[in-house]
């Protein structure tokens, strides 16, 4: 998966989001780049999981492989975690959010992953945005 900086703008699949939005990049992660660390406030993995399962974005057909390295051959791809007592398969699609200045928020719905169990500390913006529910709306189809 291509590495692109926080807050840098999204441009991967820009056909998808409406003109005049400004979107950015979240959660892009690489191996090779160092990335901020930390723990999520309370609530945030769970608000961040029923977003991966109720509202994605961008589907694509292949997977996306987790980008950082596994202890354990064969776990990055595809990745799944367990939500709500359902097993999600991520890799596949993004998660997008608005935040408090209406710009929209961008992430591979592998964030989850990255989150849980990577230890990623995503932006302040993209924390509040997806604990205030704030979806993006959904391109039409
Ligand atoms: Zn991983």
């Amino acid at each position: 998966m291509t590495y692109y900086e926080d807050h840098s703008p999204y441009v991967y699949m820009r056909d998808t989001v409406p003109d005049g939005i400004t979107a950015l990049n979240i959660g892009w992660l690489d191996e090779t780049k160092e990335f901020p660390r930390g723990t999520a406030p309370d609530g945030f993995t769970e608000a961040l999981s029923r977003l991966c399962l109720r509202a994605p974005h961008a589907k694509t057909r292949g997977w996306h492989a987790c980008a950082l390295p596994h202890d354990v051959p064969g776990t990055n791809s595809p990745v799944t975690v367990t939500a709500d007592g359902r097993t999600l398969m991520l890799g596949t699609a993004e998660v997008r959010v608005v935040s408090a200045d209406g710009v929209w928020l961008a992430a591979p719905d592998l964030v989850l992953h990255y989150v849980t169990d990577h230890g990623y500390l995503p932006p302040a913006d993209f924390i509040e945005a997806v604990l205030s529910g704030r979806d993006a709306p959904h391109e039409a189809v």
